[in-house]
C-alpha cells in the first residue's frame, strides 16, 4: 500500500469504466451518505457504477437522495476495474459485499479511522478528518468531480451524522466551511436535519425505555453503560438500525467519561459500542484490546461470550483505564 495524493485517485476515478463502491456492515450515516455521494458523482462522470452494502438500505435513511442505488451485493460475483472502501476501518468489516466482487484491477480505501491499517492499493487515510464525508468533499473539488444538490445532501448528512451534529471535537472550522459550502450547494439545512433527527420510528424510543432500565455507573460514576438482550430486542420488535446514537444519552450525563453500549448478537458474540469524553481515555485502544477498532472518543468490537461475561470483562477494563487516568 502507498498513501495516495488526491491526484492520483482522480485519475484513476476519470480513467476507468466499471466501479463498485463499499462501506461497512452496521452502516451510519457516514458509511451510506458517503457511499452515496462518490457513487452519483460517478455516475454523472458516465462511469457504470454498483452501490453496495451488506445490509442495502436502511429504512432510517431512506430519505437520502437517490437511496435506492445501494442495495445489497448479488449472490453471483462480478467483475469491476475499480473497487472503493469507504469509511471502513478494517477489511472484514466490509462484511459480505467482498465476496460478490470477482476482480478489481484497483483498490482505493478512503477513511477517518485512525486504526486503519490502509489496505489496498491506493490510500487515503486522514485521522483528522471528522467524517469520510469531509474526505469526499475535498476529494470532489480538488479534481473537479461532478457535484450537485443530491451530492451535497448526502455529505452533508455524512458529516452532521459523525461530528454529532457539529459538536465533536474533531469538527474544526474547515468542517463549517464545508457545511456552508453543501448549503451553497443546495442543502435544505432545516428539511434535511428533520428527516435525520426528528423522524424516529416509536419503537426507537420504547428502546431507549428498555435500556435505560438497565443503566448501571462504576467507577464512581465516571463509566456509563446500559444492555439490550435478544430476548428483549425481540420483545420490542427493534432493527439494529434503531439503537444508533442512543449511546448519547449516556455520554451527556454531567461526570460521565465513558459510556458503553452492550448489545447481544444471534452469533454468540456481544457488541460493544464506546464514547469517550476526555481525550486521555482512549477507547479505541481498549476495543483493539477486544479485538475492534474505531476512535479515540468512538470505538467499537464484537466480543465472544454471554451478555454478562462479556459486561464483566469489559467493565472491568474499562474502569481499570479510567481509575488511572483521573
Ligand atoms: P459504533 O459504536 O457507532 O458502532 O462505532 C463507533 C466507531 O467504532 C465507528 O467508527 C466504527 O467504525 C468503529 N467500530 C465499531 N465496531 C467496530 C468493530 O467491531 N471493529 C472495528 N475495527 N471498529 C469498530
Ligand atoms: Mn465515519
Amino acid at each position: 500500500m502507498s498513501a495516495a495524493k488526491f491526484e492520483q485517485i482522480g485519475q484513476v476515478l476519470r480513467e476507468n469504466k466499471r466501479f463498485v463502491v463499499l462501506s461497512h456492515v452496521r452502516p451510519d450515516g457516514d458509511a451510506l451518505g458517503s457511499e452515496l455521494a462518490l457513487g452519483l458523482s460517478l455516475k454523472q462522470l458516465g462511469k457504470e457504477v454498483h452501490i453496495w452494502n451488506e445490509e442495502g438500505m436502511l429504512e432510517k435513511y431512506n430519505f437520502l437522495p437517490n437511496a435506492n442505488l445501494i442495495t445489497k451485493p448479488p449472490t453471483e460475483p462480478e467483475d469491476f476495474d475499480v473497487a472503493v472502501a469507504l469509511d471502513t476501518a478494517i477489511q472484514n468489516r466490509l462484511g459480505n459485499t467482498v465476496g460478490s466482487i470477482k476482480s478489481a484491477k484497483t483498490w482505493i480505501n478512503i477513511d477517518h479511522h485512525p486504526s486503519n491499517p490502509g489496505y489496498g492499493d491506493l490510500v487515503y487515510i486522514d485521522p483528522g478528518a471528522p467524517a469520510t464525508g469531509e474526505i469526499l468533499f475535498e476529494l470532489i473539488m480538488s479534481q473537479k468531480l461532478p457535484m450537485d444538490r443530491a451530492i451535497a445532501e448526502n455529505l452533508y448528512v455524512a458529516i452532521s451524522t459523525d461530528t454529532g451534529s457539529f459538536q465533536y471535537p474533531n469538527t474544526t472550522a474547515r468542517t463549517f466551511e464545508i457545511a456552508a459550502e453543501l448549503v451553497r450547494v443546495g442543502v435544505d439545512v432545516g428539511r434535511i436535519s428533520q428527516l435525520t433527527y426528528e423522524n424516529y420510528p416509536r419503537r426507537r424510543v420504547e428502546l431507549l425505555r428498555d435500556l435505560l432500565g438497565t443503566m448501571q455507573f462504576n467507577a464512581g460514576n465516571r463509566v456509563a453503560s446500559f444492555s439490550l438482550s435478544l430476548a428483549s430486542a425481540k420483545k420490542l420488535g427493534v432493527l439494529p438500525e434503531d439503537n444508533e446514537g442512543l449511546i448519547d444519552h449516556l455520554r451527556a450525563i454531567r461526570g460521565v467519561i465513558v459510556a458503553i453500549f452492550f448489545e447481544e448478537l444471534s452469533d454468540g458474540k456481544v457488541r460493544v459500542s464506546m464514547r469517550s469524553k476526555d481525550g486521555k481515555v482512549n477507547v479505541c485502544a481498549i476495543c483493539e484490546k477486544f479485538g475492534g477498532g474505531g476512535h479515540v472518543l468512538a470505538a467499537g468490537a464484537r466480543v465472544k461470550g454471554t451478555l454478562a461475561e462479556v459486561e464483566k470483562k469489559i467493565l472491568e477494563e474499562v474502569c481499570d483505564v479510567v481509575s488511572r487516568v483521573s
